[in-house]
């Protein structure tokens, strides 16, 4: 088969990485993709926010399968366009990507199914929110309704800071993600991701995982893209993964069919966790960047299966062949991230590390120049490894960390901490 990859962060990378192992390809294309990805594909150059040219690129180049990366894509509609034109896609609709597109628009399907999560209020009107939140008291949860790459949530830990933060969003400062307003009760636990692939109509679990919000060790500082991951996440047990499923994501996804917008892709739940009881945090419409790398590291080639199975509506017929390993993820970023950070720098030793099914470095934000690999993006390299304890696996991804020289870029060095204790 011909596959395109759609995205260019470690993400991809490792979906090229699974694909690639799969017998069934004969040749992948990714768009944009980055320097890592080039070194086991190809590479194209297009706009993927555009339908009809990701269309007239898949016609020319004889493409029988895509995989749609990020959400933006998917909510702009991409994996319609595809369908239309007889493609076959991994990736929802624009009417299913609202599942992560609009918070309100989840709120209400959680309310139409009864599956558990904060109670909430749903706000058009600076003066209505600021009531709620006066109603409420602190600590509140304030999000922007709709997409803000991670920043449009603000956890406010203060009356005061829960209505200043109300007056930022409705001032703008958000754009059109912040025209509305979702206002939540702040929720206790801990957080874990669960990763489902669903067909439209069966669904299929293919992992957990944790992952590190803030820059600094022992989580503290800013939040970021996140700056390492690992799975599974052994505060998600068998059996409140099973609840989550047939509390949360079956009554979500049979909401979806009923309303004629079945959910076909991967769903990415987050959900958090108390006394044995999980609760719907959000949805995301697409595999988490960095948890996709260490889902992709456990599940290998079988990944490609799993996910054609989604796309054609076969998963009842699937199953996952689990290893009882462990894989973590390390993110190297660049100096000032998440703040200003420089691009350009050169990164050396890159071609002394291994290559294996159970060590990986995977490239987020890379360019070759003059033949040499440098980092253009805040989130540079993913530093992957498996082992069978994560005690293992840190070990090798550190060991990994420690063979790059990049004297502009760090890491933290606690990835894995909480599961670790
Ligand atoms: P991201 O893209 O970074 O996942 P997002 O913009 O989609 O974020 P959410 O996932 O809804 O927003 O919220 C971001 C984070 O804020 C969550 O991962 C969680 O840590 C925290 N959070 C969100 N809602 C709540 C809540 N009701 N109670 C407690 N914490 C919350």
């Amino acid at each position: 088969m011909n596959i395109l990859i759609l995205g260019s962060g470690g993400r991809e990378h490792a979906l090229a990485w699974a694909v690639m192992q799969n017998p069934k390809c004969d040749k992948l294309i990714v768009a944009p993709g980055n320097a890592g990805i080039e070194a086991i594909a190809d590479c194209a150059s297009f706009d993927i926010m555009d339908g009809a040219v990701v269309v007239g690129f898949c016609e020319e180049n004889s493409i029988d399968f895509v995989i749609i990366g990020p959400e933006a894509p998917l909510a702009a509609g991409v994996a319609d366009d595809l369908r239309s034109a007889g493609f076959k896609v991994f990736g929802p609709s624009a009417a299913a990507a609202e599942l992560e597109a609009s918070k309100a628009f989840t709120k209400e399907i959680c309310d139409a199914c009864n599956a558990p999560t904060a109670a909430y209020g749903h706000f058009t009107d600076a003066d209505a929110a600021r009531a709620y939140v006066a109603e409420q008291g602190a600590p509140i949860v304030i999000k922007a309704d709709g997409l803000a790459a991670g920043k449009g949530v603000i956890i406010a830990m203060t009356e005061a800071e829960a209505l200043a933060a109300v007056d930022e969003m409705f001032d703008g400062s958000f754009g059109a993600a912040g025209a509305e307003v979702v206002i939540e009760e702040f929720m206790e636990g801990e957080e874990a991701s669960f990763f489902i692939l669903c067909d439209g109509e069966e669904v299929l679990p293919i992992g957990t995982a944790q992952d590190h919000k803030r820059v600094g060790e022992g989580d503290t500082g800013p939040n970021t893209g996140g700056m390492g991951a690992y799975s599974p996440a052994p505060v998600l047990t068998d059996a409140i993964a099973q609840k989550a499923l047939d509390e949360i994501i079956r009554p979500t996804m049979a909401e979806m069919a009923k309303r004629g917008t079945p959910y076909q892709g991967v769903l990415y739940a987050g959900l958090m966790i108390k006394d044995g009881q999980p609760r719907l945090v959000e949805y995301n419409v697409r595999f988490g960047d960095p948890e996709c790398q260490v889902l992709m590291m456990r599940l290998g080639a079988q990944a490609f299966d799993l996910i054609q199975a989604a796309a054609e509506g076969r998963l009842g017929e699937m199953r996952v062949n689990w290893a009882e390993d462990h894989a973590i993820t390390v993110v190297m970023a660049a100096d000032g991230y998440p703040g200003t950070y420089n691009k350009g720098s050169v990164i050396n030793g890159l071609d002394t590390m291994p290559e294996d099914s159970a060590n990986m470095v995977f490239h987020a934000g890379t360019a070759l120049k003059d033949g040499a690999v440098t980092a253009t993006g805040g989130r540079v390299l993913n530093v992957t490894a498996r082992g069978a304890s994560l005690a293992e696996a840190q070990a090798r991804a550190y060991k990994m960390v420690d063979g790059i020289d990049w004297p502009e870029g760090f890491c933290r060095r606690d990835i894995g901490w909480r599961a670790l204790g």
